[in-house]
């Protein structure tokens, strides 16, 4: 399997890189994402930038193909970021525009879907059938693959699972419109909010930390109302990983993102003793990659993965 470029596209910062064909970073760059763009050819304009930057201008012969990881909504099958809720853009089609304007095949899924095919690759997926990827991170999204296969959904958007509805006594909006969604609570962008909301029902003080980090950083300082509140968001992420294991049955679950990455010694125990027992509970790790599983998964999209959608993307026939 020959070389190819991946590329992680996320809200605030955007990675690329060149992977080898067992899956070794070999070289990578990041830079800010034009996010408050938003005309979209500015956000093409940018990846092929990078893409150039990173692996010159004349990538036919030396790479296989290009895959994009992207924090979606995402229309899978015409290449299309839709309408994403942390970025100004509307709609935006990429693969066709970088595919044309750089001579070799392109394809797209969303970043959730490539962090599972990065772990059944070149993570703890390996050897299974039946996985699910869940990132904690400033959001919370989901990967499955079911007895093999890549679930994609119809336009490339299964297993949105932050947006679970996972509680009503805090009632808590989430970003997407609704309340009660998992994201709203135990994601870092609404850790801060969780809190404040949380301090006023218990009627404790609320000293205002706007960053998850420093919740966290309370809670291993002692702060029994802070270990108390942690113990609620772990129970708010053991609702919605009980509900991801009765609608998909995985035998394994990877946890990734960095709010559970970095806080794994305050959170794993107390969500996995909240699990629901309805089905046996699966494997539950966290990933092996460093952060790496969507940058990978691009990687194994880029070599022309085989999905149920045929092939992903505007492949370029030379
Ligand atoms: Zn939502």
């Amino acid at each position: 399997m020959g070389r190819v470029v991946g590329v992680d596209l996320g809200a605030t910062h955007t990675r690329a890189a060149i992977i080898s064909g067992d899956g070794r970073i070999e070289k990578v760059i990041v830079a800010r994402t034009p996010a408050q763009e938003t005309d979209p050819s500015r956000l093409t304009g940018f990846l092929m930038g990078m893409i150039t930057d990173l692996a010159g201008t004349d990538l036919r012969g030396t790479f296989t193909g290009i895959g994009l990881s992207v924090a979606g909504p995402v229309d899978t099958r015409q290449g299309i970021l839709v309408n994403p809720p942390n970025m100004a853009f509307r709609d935006v089609p990429l693969t066709g525009p970088i595919s044309q304007e750089l001579g070799l095949p392109v394809r797209m899924v969303n970043d959730c879907h490539a962090g599972v095919l990065g772990e059944m690759y070149y993570g703890s997926g390996g050897g299974r059938e039946d996985v699910v990827y869940i990132t904690i991170s400033t959001g919370i999204g989901g990967g499955v693959v079911s007895g093999g296969h890549l679930l994609l959904g119809r336009q490339g958007n299964a297993a949105e699972i932050g947006h679970l509805h996972v509680d009503s006594t805090y009632d808590l909006p989430c970003g997407c419109g609704h309340t009660g969604h998992w994201e709203g609570y135990a994601s870092g962008r609404y850790l801060p909010s969780f809190f404040s909301a949380w301090c006023r029902y218990h009627a404790r003080p609320h000293w205002g930390p706007d960053r998850a980090e420093d919740i966290f950083t309370s809670a291993r300082e002692g702060d029994d109302d802070v270990l108390r509140f942690i113990n609620d968001v772990a129970r708010i992420s053991a609702r919605g990983i009980s509900d991801v294991i009765v609608a998909y049955d995985p035998d394994l679950i990877i946890l990734d993102g960095a709010v559970i990455r970095s806080n794994a010694d305050l959170l794993l125990v107390p969500i996995i003793e909240s699990i629901d027992r309805y089905l046996p509970l699966p494997g539950i790790v966290l990933t092996a990659l460093s952060g790496n599983a969507p940058l990978l998964g691009a990687a194994v999209i880029a070599r022309g993965y085989r999905t149920g959608y045929g092939d992903l993307g505007s492949p370029v026939s030379s």
